[in-house]
């Protein structure tokens, strides 16, 4: 077996990929404990799964190979792309989520997820602008990995993007459509436009959710573009 992965528990629920790998979703299994979420994601009938399972202890056990389309991401969009799960590997963190008393992601799982990570950005050349969170693809639907996710952890070590230190002052947008369409532009589906505001500030400004399009939300997706299309921050 191979040294980052600790045990397998293959599950069926798989098919083939019709696209090149291009992203990671990070999910929490919303399960109260561990063991049922592995089992859910093996349950033919569920017709749910993803790549690999990290327990709170930081045991990482694959479920699918990653040469294979794994059924994690469900109805979702990402920088124009709606076939999710064809391009994305699936990672899922236990934790009970929002349903069953979300709590913070322990360091022996983060410990665990980090070298994991870094293994599959390399071997299939992933950018971190296109390492996001389930809300960041769903945001209509989803919540996790959530706001307590370390982020910023993961953006140490160049998994993820960080960010933006600075921010420059003044309103760069000079209407919600061009803001929306900026959301639209950085990955987001905007069609429910306090949705996908609500999932920008989950991943990108924690401390405040209230869907709204505030000084500091807009000035922070200006940044980001910036950065990213400056090449800073492939
Ligand atoms: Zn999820």
């Amino acid at each position: 077996m191979d040294e980052l992965v600790h045990r397998e528990e293959p599950s069926p629920n798989w098919d083939e990929r019709d696209e090149r790998i291009s992203m990671v979703v990070l999910h929490y299994t919303d399960m109260p404990s561990v063991d049922a979420a592995i089992a859910r994601l093996c349950d033919p009938a569920a017709k749910v799964s993803s790549h690999y399972v990290i327990s709170e202890e930081g045991e990482v056990v694959r479920l699918v190979p990653e040469s294979k389309r794994a059924w994690h991401a469900g109805r979702s969009f990402w920088r124009g792309k709606s076939n999710v799960n064809g391009a994305s590997i699936g990672i899922e963190l236990h934790n009970p989520g929002h349903t069953c008393g979300y709590r913070p992601f322990p360091d022996a799982q983060i410990e665990a997820l980090v070298p994991l990570l870094h293994r599959i950005v390399r071997t299939h050349d992933i950018p971190r602008a296109n390492v996001v969170g389930h809300s960041d693809v769903a945001p209509q639907r989803k919540l996790d990995p959530g706001e307590l996710f370390p982020w910023d952890r993961l953006a140490q070590y160049r998994l993820a993007l960080p960010r933006p230190a600075k921010l420059k002052l003044g309103d760069p947008f000079d209407n919600d459509g061009a803001f929306y369409l900026a959301l639209e532009r950085f990955g987001y589906d905007v069609s429910d436009g306090k949705k996908a505001v609500e999932a920008f500030q989950r991943r990108w400004r924690p401390g405040k959710i209230d869907g709204e399009t505030d000084g500091e939300v807009r000035a922070i997706l200006f940044q980001l573009l910036l950065d990213r299309d400056s090449g800073k921050t492939r």
